[in-house]
């Protein structure tokens, strides 16, 4: 076992505060602060996109890109992390290519792989240039998938790369970074590797399935999604590459911040309160009705804030509202994605506007007005990895109502009105139906003030916190550096 804390590099393409546009930003913003904290040096890199702010220029180097040399200019900023023993401040390193990233959004131009292609190549390039030398590498999701196999190409050639182990996290396998073979060559990428035991995914390249072949341990957000990728319903055709690497895959169920997502503390909701103050709660409650137009009542109110894509279950929602509203809730929906889910739930709304509201975009101060302001919290998902969403609800007292899938089935167990156990309500088969039950079953304990207090109380005062969660990350680590034979594995 080591004695002294590791040098870790977490590379990620969205890092809260400086990118977000889900889940994945969340975990590379806090994931950092919680290993820092235990005594690791950890250091972040992510892209420099449009607007980011740092300080000072560290470094620069050409990488070769669709034959051209591209410069990386390295700048510094950090994310602090505070304790109650102190502060400490974890190095990111912002990689800056004015044409692949100076632009109005984040994803979504024609040029991915050769953007990701860049950063990838650059990630690797800057840590020898700054001669940080980790004994992990950390990478998340697609964009940074290709790190791994750029590592062992390297280590042939250079020392510095010499038994560096590699982890790679599954945040959401369906967004798998699939391009056109030429990618490759415009990578510098050899053509040995275009195979179907390589990165070769019909046909094409699959920065995602480079990620899982290549790298030393891997692992997804919790452990029952963990289980569900490797069967051809959740696997999104990389069930059968997941399976040949099951001993190497694992599932950690991520964390939230406990010092940002603080209901005692939070400068973004209207009221701040406590688990031993539930009528500060509800003044959060009112207020969020009067902001959004609704009457203001101690009706029932649900929230929902998510991404409005396929995935979080919005057909079977969608489906089970004239049902749900006709129990006389109210219903708040804050979210933005596919334009048919935006038009149908703005219709719904206008024509229930004494039930609901629903704002279309991402606003991250509503977002936490309406965790605050709930008594229930949606998350029908189909599938959902971990899902931080129930997380943060529980932590404002909003109960969360959820499909039993993923990092939800791991989280969120069903409330028993016999023994009073479970932190939520939870169906399983994905139907409108279902999900009217446990709303249903959810209203009809709010009527019982008392016993819904309870509950409430509960569920603000589990610890979902990175603690506990970045231990498992570290000896996720030392299992990779395990297999580099740099340590000893633990027992
Ligand atoms: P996913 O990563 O699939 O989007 P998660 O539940 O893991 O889902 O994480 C979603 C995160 O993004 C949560 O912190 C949630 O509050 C936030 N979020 C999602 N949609 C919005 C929005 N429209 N405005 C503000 N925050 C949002």
């Amino acid at each position: 076992m080591l004695d002294t804390g590791m040098n870790i590099l977490l590379v990620s393409s969205e890092v809260a505060p400086f990118a977000k546009t889900g889940g994945l930003a969340d975990v590379a913003g806090s994931l950092p602060k919680a290993l820092a904290l235990q005594g690791n040096d950890i250091r972040v890199m992510m892209p420099r996109y449009r607007g980011i702010q740092s300080h000072s220029i560290v470094a620069d180097f050409p990488v070769e890109v669709g034959g051209r040399k591209e410069t990386c200019i390295v700048r510094t900023g950090y994310i602090e992390a505070k304790s109650d023993m102190g502060t400490r401040r974890v190095p990111v390193y912002f990689l800056d290519n004015y044409h692949y990233f100076d632009r109005e959004r984040y994803y979504m131009f024609g040029d991915e792989p050769l953007r990701f292609g860049f950063f990838d190549k650059a990630c690797v390039a800057a840590c020898e240039v700054l001669g940080f030398r980790p004994d992990v590498v950390h990478c998340n999701d697609w964009q940074s998938g290709l790190i791994p196999l750029l590592i062992r190409e390297r280590a042939k050639e250079n020392d510095f790369w010499k038994d560096v182990a590699t982890c790679f996290t599954i945040h959401n396998l369906r967004y798998q970074g699939r391009f056109p073979r030429d990618v490759l060559r415009q990578l510098g990428i050899g053509q040995e590797h275009f195979h179907p035991e390589g990165l070769e995914y019909y046909g094409d390249v699959n920065f995602m399935k480079a990620g899982i072949v290549y790298s030393d341990v891997l692992n997804t957000v919790s452990e029952t999604y963990a289980k569900e990728i490797q069967t051809p319903e959740f696997g999104e055709g990389l069930d059968g590459i997941l399976r040949k690497r099951s001993k190497d895959l694992y599932g950690i169920v991520n964390g939230i911040n406990y010092h940002e997502f603080n209901p005692k503390s939070d400068p973004r909701v209207y009221a701040t309160y406590d688990s031993t103050d539930l009528a500060r709660k509800r003044e959060n409650k009112h207020s969020l009705q009067r902001e959004l137009g609704l009457p203001v009542s101690d009706a029932p109110l649900l929230g929902l804030v998510s991404r409005l894509v396929d995935q979080k279950g919005l057909d079977i929602l969608l489906a089970a509202m004239p049902s749900v509203l006709a129990q006389g809730c109210q219903f708040v929906l804050l979210g933005t994605g596919d334009k048919f889910f935006e038009d149908a739930f703005s219709e719904l709304a206008r024509k229930h506007p004494d039930q609901m509201a629903a704002v279309i975009g991402f606003n991250g101060v509503l977002a936490q007005k309406i965790y605050a302001g709930s008594d229930l919290f949606l998350m029908p998902s189909k599938f959902e990895p971990c899902g931080l969403g129930q997380l943060i609800a529980m932590r404002y007292g909003s109960i969360p109502v959820v499909r039993k899938t993923g990092g939800l089935a791991d989280t969120v167990m069903d409330y028993d009105g016999d023994t009073g156990s479970g932190n939520g309500f939870v169906f399983s088969e994905y139907t409108a139906k279902a999900l009217e039950n446990a709303v249903k079953r959810a209203l009809n304990l709010y009527s019982d003030k008392d016993a819904w207090q309870k509950l409430v109380r509960e569920a603000m005062e589990m610890d979902f916190s990175w603690n506990r969660q970045a231990a498992l990350y570290t000896e996720l680590y030392i299992e990779a550096m395990g297999r580099k034979g740099r340590v000893e594995r633990p027992a």
